[in-house]
């Protein structure tokens, strides 16, 4: 048996100028390998997307999603979009609508978000999750994410396309308060809290209804609050952070659970890829460069070589915040450069393998490679090369 899971792999690169070789081929080209088609006779297929929030664009582009859903229905299944009911509201703005992506979308717990099933989970307050009952009618579920960064997770891909985006709007919000679960204020200790206020630059520690607060979801670990506060009022520690990694794993194993993992195929589209997450409600520039589209029945496995095929990518420096800070550390994986070591990337992936979530071997293989489909060498090199030789005997 292989111990490694498979995932295909299509670049941006293009062996040729021909429509056989173009994004979309290769897009379709994902869906065939997976074996989707082979499973979604006479079935209810839930696809599950992010469709973004507000003035947010740069998600999965609809024309896709329209071919994905094509491919269903050739397939004699019965596609249906879900995502959360904030963000059906605006899908309409960005395109979704099934005239054009050809199926209809739901609100993953209905539309007053209060259809759903409760597991037990007790974990560092969250006693229950809600899990949209959308998701539970769904006979095959594809996890269909955006590749992008994250404010609290330093990047958002199909783990948490599952372990956010299919509950309700209370178990998201609970999800988010466990990064402050572990006390890290002492307030008695602060000799002069106006002093620890002005030293957070992204105005993250306020005095508010007679509290010292932080929010540490937009914290970056800059560490210039602990710098000021000799006095031990404030820590920032790893452990808070860690904290929601290991729920968003909990919450994407829960919906594993429920499906069966059989009948789970995984996407990232790993293009426009910002700097915050498309649930922030605006869309700025691309902070690395387009990588092309992923897909495996193993959801960690995908995430993880979707981080790895990123690690090396240059920022594009010119496209983050002014407000971000960008730490030089080259070990830390670019998304983390911007969003802190303690929310590196690769912590979701420890997590993911503590509760089982899939495999983090893997092995790439890739669909429509460039290298080995394009025989001849580039013309202008070539060219070059002849013009040196001629300017050598002149
Ligand atoms: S460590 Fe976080 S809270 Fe403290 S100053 Fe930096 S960003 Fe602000």
């Amino acid at each position: 048996m292989n111990d490694k899971s498979i995932v295909y792999f299509a670049s941006t690169e293009t062996p040729a100028l021909k429509r056989e070789y173009s994004l979309a081929r290769k897009f379709d080209t994902i869906i065939d390998r997976l074996g989707v088609k082979e499973v979604v006779k006479d079935k209810d297929v839930a696809i599950k997307m992010h469709t973004g929030y507000k003035l947010n664009y740069t998600t999965i582009h609809p024309f896709l999603v329209g071919r994905l859903v094509s491919a269903i229905k050739e397939a004699g299944g019965n596609p249906f979009v879900i995502d959360i009911l904030r963000q059906i509201r605006h899908a309409r703005l960005k395109g979704y609508t099934e005239e054009v992506i050809g199926c209809p979308m739901f609100p993953v717990a209905g539309i007053k978000d209060n259809y759903f099933i409760e597991k037990k989970v007790n974990f560092k307050g969250v006693k229950t999750l809600k899990m949209g009952g959308s998701i539970r009618d769904a006979d095959v579920l594809i996890n269909l994410a955006h590749f992008k960064g994250h404010n609290s997770t330093g990047y958002g891909g199909v783990i948490k396309n599952l372990a956010l985006g299919c509950f309700t709007e209370e178990s998201r919000y609970a999800m988010h308060e466990t990064i402050m679960f572990d006390s890290f204020l002492n307030v008695e200790k602060c000799t002069d809290v106006d002093k620890l206020i002005k030293a957070c630059p992204f105005n993250l520690i306020k005095w508010k209804k007679g509290k010292l607060q932080v929010t540490l979801d937009l914290c970056n670990q800059c560490m210039r609050c602990i710098q000021t506060d000799k006095n031990g009022c404030i820590q920032i520690n790893k452990k808070n952070f860690e904290s929601f990694f290991e729920i968003v794993a909990i919450a994407a194993e829960v919906v594993l659970s429920e499906i069966g993992r059989k009948n789970i195929f995984n996407i990232n589209v790993a293009f426009d890829i910002t700097e915050y997450c498309d649930c922030w409600g605006f869309t700025t520039g691309n902070i690395l460069p387009d990588i092309g589209f992923l897909g495996s029945k193993d959801i960690l496995a995908l995430d993880k070589a979707t981080l790895d095929l990123s690690v090396d990518k240059q920022l594009i420096i010119e496209n983050v915040s002014k407000t971000s800070d960008i730490n030089n550390d080259p070990e830390l994986h670019p998304l983390a450069r911007i969003h802190g070591p303690y929310k590196d990337p690769y912590i979701q992936i420890k997590f993911g393998e503590k509760h089982n979530l899939g495999n983090t071997k893997y092995e790439i293989k890739e669909i429509l490679p460039a290298q080995k489909i394009s025989k001849s060498a580039p013309a202008f090199p070539k060219a070059i090369k002849l013009y040196q030789n001629t300017a050598k005997h002149d």
